[in-house]
């Protein structure tokens, strides 16, 4: 009843239409909880049953291959390549894909061209690239992929979720898991059988303009998260009509620039490699990802295009990937142009290619495919080296069914439904996450009189941020008409309480006075600051502080003594510590989509119960950028007082409109050995008075070892739902491996002696023999 009440409300898009249905909102929270974010991940592997075994008529196709036809397989060019046309009258063009398809044998076609197609348009020119592969020799169907990363944000009209960097805000790997299956159908209606996602990079660089495309700056909670995403969309086969295949990104290292600034270098040692920017990737291998893409920077001063360790030793020798690698955008050439790691084309290609590559995103022209088979035919690249990336390649198209049929578009019914966009708001709601709430500022009365101002009050394109409907996510002409934003949905539910004074735009003052005087007739001033959109390079900044008019904006509320809640409307942490401490509440909203502006309002005016919690630290100042598992010594520079950690907000924190008591802690054990597991168990009861969610964390700390260790790590964590009153024990086991870290020789070590365990308020030390 519910869920129908829920679906009517969208519907109606008019909450006032249901006053009853309001009610049961505030309680219909959380279906999705999770108990304990260990037993997920266990769980979240491929099956090892249940999937034909391709190899005999991989091998069988293979033998029968010429060296051109497999280097075509090995090639992937860009929509461009293969069509004429703008906008939504871009078509296949016959001429190109003869040369494209049937010609060069091209293996997989990418991204869009100019913006997002319908789905139907999408069909059209998919069947007819399947259509020119199946007169080529051995009729090899293409592979098509396209960035589904908040949703098929590529197919007008589909249902959008929040950016990774939200959905990581959730800390509800079961809702992330239950988005990506339904991005993932949506993908295939489309026909489109491949999306480049998820990323797995780490948001430990807060200027870096992909932070909002990640889940944050923890390993472990980017393990989970991505995991759900890779099993959300592959599901247990990728044949299903509901489900694509993955591409794994951008392995590895490529999110740590030193200077914050896209495909710049990054100076990652192998053994820090290892401890924090591998595990996202070996867990998304496990959870069954079908294929990887590369970091398009630098670690170390070796390009990740040509890093034979990384792509070889690492993630086929170790992590035993069965899938293929592709590179990203012109990356080969990049070796030459950018890297200056060639001398020339030819060069590029064969470093790339025996490092791992086993697919070029040439994407424009034809060169790759000329150069490589020139170097097979010079000895300077073995046949095997060749025949080994089309198998992985081969296998990939034969586990999506694509010889089966090559147009895998799935029925329109899994396109834009109710209940996918019910879950985007549910996703949107849940990511909010509340980090200041003075004197109970919030929830807002209904008959409170607010003023609504700032740039991201009234913008889809700020909810949304890159990679919506066009790289850029800046054309307002392709954003839905029917869904509101910040202040329509305050609108909504304010009744005639809720007036809209802009006062500035992102980077421009507009009226400043006037927003100042209608502060004066309002009861409390609701500031939407933030960003507007940005994708890869385009969004590089030089200073993480929010720009100028939008401080001042907030500075000449703050003055007038009314209550100010600002909401943060951006994907990554703006500087704000002239104006955080005078405001009374802050609402993290992060870039929640379309249905964030509804998600804002919900939380505002304490229809939802917020239980987001930040997946990053959220710094105090541009120079402040310390993540939460920094050394212990880092803390403080003792010898002089001063405190270097002291960020705006912790990672991990956020709050609600209930409270949470924790009681019982419990250790298992004082004492273990190194090969035995600890089980830690605590007591969570909902003090308040109203019911919400409490995300529980545990951190471990190892008080002594032989390399300087993190003041503490996340290992675990849980988000249960608790009416008032109620009271529930949780306990988490910890493995070995979670005592470990990677020492000086690259490899993962316990070494005896203490540890402390942190749940809440509490913590304990154990020994390990
Ligand atoms: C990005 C990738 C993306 C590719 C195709 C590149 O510029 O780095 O993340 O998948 O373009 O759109």
């Amino acid at each position: 009843m519910k869920r129908i009440c829920i679906l009517l409300l969208i519907a109606l898009s008019a909450q006032t239409f249901c006053p009853l249905v309001q009610q049961s909102l505030v309680i219909a929270q959380s279906p999705n909880q999770l108990e304990d974010s260990d037993a997920f991940l266990q769980t979240a592997t491929r099956p090892a049953s249940g999937k034909r075994d391709y190899t005999r008529d991989v091998e069988s196709l293979l033998a029968r291959m010429t060296l051109e036809e497999k280097v075509g397989q090995m090639t992937q060019l860009e929509i461009g390549m293969v069509t004429t046309g703008q906008g939504d009258d871009i078509r296949v063009d016959q001429a190109k894909l003869e040369k494209a398809v049937v010609k060069y044998g091209a293996g997989s076609i990418l991204n869009v061209k100019d913006h997002a197609l319908t789905p139907e348009k999408w069909r059209e020119i998919i069947r007819g690239i399947q259509e020119a592969s199946q007169k080529s020799r051995l009729k090899i169907p293409v592979i098509y992929g396209i960035d589904t990363i908040h949703g098929a944000n590529y197919i007008q009209g589909a249902t959008l979720f929040p950016q990774e960097i939200g959905m990581a805000a959730t800390w509800n790997p079961v809702l992330m898991k239950r988005a990506a299956e339904y991005a993932a159908a949506e993908t295939r209606v489309a026909g489109v059988p491949w999306t480049f996602s998820p990323v797995l990079d780490l948001g430990r660089s807060p200027l870096w303009p992909r932070f909002y495309e990640t889940f944050g700056e923890d390993p472990y909670l980017v393990s989970v998260m991505g995991a759900a995403f890779v099993r959300g969309v592959e599901g247990d086969d990728i044949s299903a009509p509901t489900h694509v295949a993955t591409s794994l990104k951008h392995y590895m290292g490529y999110s740590f620039p030193l200077t914050g600034r896209d495909r710049t270098p990054a100076w990652i040692p192998e053994n820090y490699l290892r401890e924090y920017f591998l595990p996202p990737f070996a867990a998304a291998v496990k959870a069954g990802a079908h294929t990887v893409m590369v970091n398009s920077a630098e670690i170390n001063g070796t390009p990740g295009h040509i890093n034979h360790h990384v792509l070889t030793d690492i993630l086929r020798t170790e992590l035993g990937f069965k899938g293929f690698v592709v590179s990203d955008w012109e990356d080969i050439k990049k070796l030459v142009t950018f890297w200056k790691v060639a001398a020339d084309e030819k060069e590029a290609t064969r470093l790339a290619i025996m490092a791992g590559i086993d697919m070029s995103m040439v994407p424009s022209d034809y060169s790759f495919s000329d150069l490589l088979i020139q170097l097979v035919k010079e000895n300077k690249v073995p046949q095997k080296r060749i025949d080994d990336a089309v198998r992985y390649i081969l296998r990939v198209k034969y586990e999506l069914g694509l010889f089966d049929n090559p147009n895998l578009a799935a029925p329109p019914a899994n396109f834009a439904s109710p209940e996918a966009r019910a879950l985007s708001l549910e996703a949107a709601r849940e990511s909010m996450t509340l980090l200041k709430n003075d004197g109970g500022v919030l929830p807002l009365k209904k008959d409170q009189k607010v003023l609504v101002t700032g740039p991201t009050a009234d913008s889809l394109i700020s909810l949304n941020n890159g990679w919506t409907w066009v790289w850029q996510g800046n054309d307002t002409t392709l954003y839905p008409k029917d869904r509101p934003t910040i202040v329509t949905a305050l609108k909504t539910k304010g009744a005639g309480n809720v007036t809209y004074v802009p006062g500035v735009a992102l980077d421009k003052e507009i009226d400043i006075n006037a927003a100042v005087s209608a502060a004066r007739d309002a009861d409390v001033a609701v500031v939407c600051l933030g960003e507007g959109s940005y994708a890869e390079t385009p969004g590089n900044i030089t200073d993480l502080t929010l720009s100028e008019p939008q401080l001042k904006l907030a500075e000449a509320l703050e003055a007038t003594g009314k209550p100010v809640v600002l909401v943060l409307v951006e994907g990554r942490p703006r500087i704000i510590n002239r104006i955080a401490d005078r405001a009374r509440g802050i609402l993290m909203a992060y870039n929640p989509s379309n249905e964030g502006g509804t998600a804002v309002a919900d939380v505002l005016y304490g229809d939802y119960n917020p239980s987001g919690r930040l997946p990053f630290t959220y710094p105090r100042t541009t120079n402040g950028l310390i993540t939460y598992d920094h050394k212990a010594f880092e803390t403080e520079d003792t010898a002089f007082g001063n405190v270097a950690f002291k960020p705006q907000f912790e990672f991990g924190y956020g709050l609600s409109y209930t409270s949470f008591a924790y009681s019982d802690f419990r250790l298992g054990q004082m004492t273990i050995g190194p090969k035995d597991d600890l089980s830690v168990s605590v007591n969570v009861t909902n003090s308040g008075t109203r019911a919400g969610e409490e995300v529980v964390q545990l951190y471990l700390s190892d008080m002594v070892a032989s390399l300087s260790p993190p003041g503490k790590r996340l290992k675990r964590f849980a988000k249960i739902y608790l009416q008032p009153g109620e009271r529930r024990t949780l306990t988490f086991n910890l493995h070995p491996a979670d005592l470990s870290f990677i020492g000086s020789d690259n490899r993962a070590v316990i070494e005896p002696g203490d540890f402390e365990v942190a749940v809440g308020p509490f913590k304990n030390r154990f020994t390990v023999k």
